[in-house]
């Protein structure tokens, strides 16, 4: 079976908000096995929807729109597929009374606009909606099925999961599963260069990669005709990748670096403290995204200034004299100092040039230090990273929690 989707909504043409709806129904129905081809954006406007409805009829077996359910007057999918499917509006009086109990749940006084989000398409089958006022319908006819959803998205995805996968599990002919593999320290050309045979040996499962900031993702896909038939598929090719890749997968599926390396600090009992210049908080701030960090984060300074580093940390004068703030060896004494000082097993500490300006031909923009305290041994890294100031403090960050993940396990 075909699927397209159609999203309704000039704002979403305008660039106003992010059609987070495609992405959302993409994954739904590339799991469930079905085949899209097309996704549509179009505004509202009836004449325009008109000419959308029947492209896409043309082309699949499925359509799926999203917005346009709503009371104004500019929501007008549901009234556009009436009319192409000459169907009369009919006025549903259960669906009205849902709509009047939602207002009254919410305080809110009901508005005579709202009676239109009663009237649906006849003979077609209405699907309540939980979170709002516009219920959705599917048509079904002459092979041909047409389901038509709201746009705010907390409603469409309860509305697709409770009452729209259900509907459609009769059409399904196979299920797609995805494994995700997180993967840190090595760029997407290099981890895709390693893993090159592979990839183009595959058609099922397929591996795709993805670069996002500062890490890669590889994509296992396989297709079968059932979820534990597709799992074994992805078995083995997942089992290679790792072998290949070895320790720079650090995750799978939803996670972060900072949730990998928080429980794996609670996990050893390895407390940890940062001392951080260039990037001004972001470590500590990243390490504390990590719920349950407060068992091992012991503290985190800002030591912007030299006076600070001395003061703070204990760096020595002579140091930054002689070797200057963005240093190797201001660098292991920052890391020293924060862990002696907060008495953590751990140390780690940034200093750098994160620019724009501040760069000198000796010591250009993105060179950072990071210095690392583990239980009385202290490693320095020297980076050169390029980009824009935020760039360079969130690849230093990535990179010193990779280290210390690294360095850990
Ligand atoms: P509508 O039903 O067209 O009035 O849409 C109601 C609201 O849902 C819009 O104002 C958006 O905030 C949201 N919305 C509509 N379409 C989408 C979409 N494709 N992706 C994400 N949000 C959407
Ligand atoms: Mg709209």
């Amino acid at each position: 079976m075909k699927v397209e989707i159609l999203c309704v909504g000039t704002e979403l043409l305008l660039g106003d908000i992010l059609n987070t709806n495609a992405q959302f129904l993409s994954k739904e129905f590339s799991s469930m096995g079905f085949s899209m081809y097309h996704q549509t954006v179009v505004g509202d406007n009836v004449e325009r929807l008109k000419k959308e409805f029947e492209l896409a009829l043309g082309r699949a077996d499925i359509i799926v729109t999203t917005g346009g359910l709503g009371p104004t007057k500019d929501d007008l999918t549901k009234e556009t597929a009436a009319e192409f499917f000459n169907k009369k509006l009919i006025f549903d009086k259960n669906s009205y009374d849902k709509i009047v109990d939602y207002f009254n749940r919410v305080g809110r006084t009901i508005s005579e606009n709202n009676k239109k989000q009663a009237y649906f398409p006849e003979g077609c089958t209405i699907l309540k909606n939980d979170h709002g006022t516009a219920p959705g319908c599917i048509i079904d006819e002459n092979g041909k099925i047409v389901i038509l959803l709201p746009g705010p998205p907390r409603e469409i995805v309860p509305m697709f999961k409770n009452y729209v996968a259900p509907y459609l599990k009769k059409y399904q002919e196979g299920t797609i599963i995805s494994k995700v593999l997180r993967v840190s320290g090595v760029g997407e050309g290099r981890a895709a260069e390693m893993l090159e045979g592979l990839i183009d040996n595959q058609t099922n499962p397929t591996i795709a990669p993805y670069a996002k900031d500062n890490e890669v993702t590889f994509r296992i896909t396989a297709k079968a005709e059932s979820e534990g038939r597709a799992e074994k598929l992805i078995e083995p090719i997942e089992k290679k990748v790792r072998e290949i890749l070895k320790d720079s997968v650090y995750g799978e599926g939803d996670t972060s670096l900072e949730n990998v390396l928080g429980a794996m600090l609670i996990d050893k009992k390895l407390t940890i403290a940062t001392a951080e210049s260039c990037t001004g908080g972001l470590l500590a701030g990243k390490l504390i995204n990590y719920p349950g960090i407060s068992e091992v984060f012991m503290e985190g300074a800002v030591t912007y200034t030299n006076e600070a580093k001395i003061k703070r940390l204990g760096v020595k004068k002579e140091t930054l004299d002689k070797h200057g703030a963005v240093s190797s060896e201001t660098a292991a004494e920052m890391a020293e100092g924060i862990a002696k000082t907060a008495g953590t097993d751990i140390g780690i500490a940034t200093t750098g040039i994160a620019g724009p300006g501040g760069g000198t031909e000796e010591k250009p923009v993105g060179l950072v230090y990071v210095g690392l305290y583990i239980k009385g041994k202290v490693m320095t890294r020297k980076l050169n990273v390029p980009g824009d100031r935020q760039r360079v403090r969130n690849t230093v960050v990535n990179n010193a929690i990779d280290w210390i993940r690294r360095s850990i396990m």
